[in-house]
């Protein structure tokens, strides 16, 4: 495949006149004005280009970000929500009707599961989840009215690659689309590149990494997201989950900065995994040829913006990892906070917050260990004290057993 540059194709997007501002000017308004009466009419049809009508439908500022969120991920377009949850939720219910089925990879964001597992159910529509990461489970998972497969690039809290070109090419055989959360991998993988339908993300995290408010997109073709805000039938339209243009405002200055954030937090979880190794503790970092879909991670990322910035070490019992957790962030390693993306680390127990929603059977069925903490790296400058700081408050943790 052709190589492919996120940060470029964002930096390269438009050029600026003289004498306008460097950032887009923030449209502050719910409504527009037209100057001729027809073309109000044409704008609800969906037949005008240039023209906006009404803030949950488009908005200046919202297209700003959505043309170099496309740019980033290669789609012809992609439209902002207020959560990652609300592009997840939408993106889901646009494709199915009562009676319908999806197939689900087990090991999803906590959120993601629940809407699956219990409140679809509320439509009829029956969710199988399947371990992804065998691809004949997928094929046999699927029946005639499976109309989505649903993936995480890198699934949370596991840290597994879902091979994204093989199952696309599973749910076109059957006429199904597959839509993917690149949340936790945003530049690192294009997922529509490389065969997805729909690409969502939870803005909330890397995107923004700010830790300022809660935001998603949904990213595809053109004709899709034309029919996500059809006025009739476009279920964003129609459920009306906007981002408010004052944030997606703020979201494009911090996406200009993403692709040097990633490489940071992905140069520091690296180099943790590393010095984790060599103190023989459990970690699990997709970045070392030890990870089972190394290989497949290297064979589909974009090069040059490293493996990720999550990485988890496992602890063995929730009570040693909440523990743990306590001691850390009285050293100052981070945060005991759920999320992920921020300049600072965030850790937590993934079992006990993230992933609770996923009924324990489930957990030991994908195989969570309850020790399981994920960490979020952050920005640190100083990556061998923070190693330091974590080594000391393992070993605080077991003098004090
Ligand atoms: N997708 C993933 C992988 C997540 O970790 C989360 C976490 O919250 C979400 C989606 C939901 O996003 P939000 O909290 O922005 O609604």
């Amino acid at each position: 495949m052709q190589k492919f540059d996120p940060a470029t194709a964002i930096q390269r997007l438009d050029g600026r006149d003289a004498n306008r501002g460097v950032n887009p000017a923030i449209s502050d308004s719910a409504t527009f004005t037209f100057p001729e009466a027809h073309l109000m009419t044409e704008t609800f049809h969906g037949e005008t280009e240039g023209y906006f009508l009404y803030s949950r439908h488009w908005n200046p500022s919202n297209l700003a970000l959505c043309q170099a969120l496309a740019a980033m991920e290669g789609t012809e377009a992609a439209w902002c929500t207020g959560s990652g949850l609300a592009a997840i939720t939408c993106a889901l219910l646009h494709e199915v009707k009562s009676g319908d089925h999806i197939v689900s990879s087990m090991t999803t964001y906590g959120g993601t599961f629940a809407f699956m597992a219990n409140y679809m159910k509320k439509f009829n529509v029956e969710t199988t989840f399947v371990n992804f990461q065998d691809l004949e489970a997928v094929k046999k998972a699927i029946r005639p009215n499976t109309k989505v497969l649903y993936t995480e690039t890198m699934n949370n809290p596991l840290l597994r690659i879902a091979n994204i070109p093989e199952l696309s090419k599973i749910a076109h055989a059957h006429g199904a689309k597959l839509i993917v959360d690149n949340t936790f991998t945003p530049m690192i993988f294009s997922p529509y590149r490389l065969g997805a339908d729909v690409v969502v993300y939870s803005m909330t995290k890397f995107i923004n990494g700010k830790n300022d408010c809660v935001a998603g997109a949904i990213c595809g073709s053109a004709e899709y997201i034309g029919s996500l805000i059809d006025v009739n039938n476009g279920t964003c339209m129609l459920l009306g989950p906007v981002l408010d243009p004052m944030r997606s405002s703020s979201i494009l200055k911090n996406l200009h900065t993403l692709h040097i954030r990633m490489q940071k937090h992905g140069e520091n979880a690296m180099y943790l995994a590393k010095r984790f190794k060599e103190v023989g503790f459990k970690y699990n970092y997709p970045g070392l040829p030890e990870h089972p879909d190394y290989e497949l991670f290297c064979s589909m990322m974009n090069k040059g913006y490293g493996f990720g910035g999550m990485i988890s070490i496992d602890m063995g019992t929730a009570d040693a990892a909440s523990r743990i957790m306590e001691i850390m962030q009285k050293k100052g390693v981070g945060y005991l906070a759920v999320s992920l993306g921020y300049f600072k680390t965030l850790f937590s127990n993934s079992g006990k917050s993230t992933s609770s929603e996923v009924p324990e059977d489930i957990q030991k069925e994908m195989g969570m260990s309850e020790g399981l903490i994920r960490f979020s790296m952050g920005l640190d400058n100083d990556i061998e004290a923070t190693f330091q700081l974590i080594k000391e408050s393992v070993d605080e943790y077991n003098a004090g057993k």
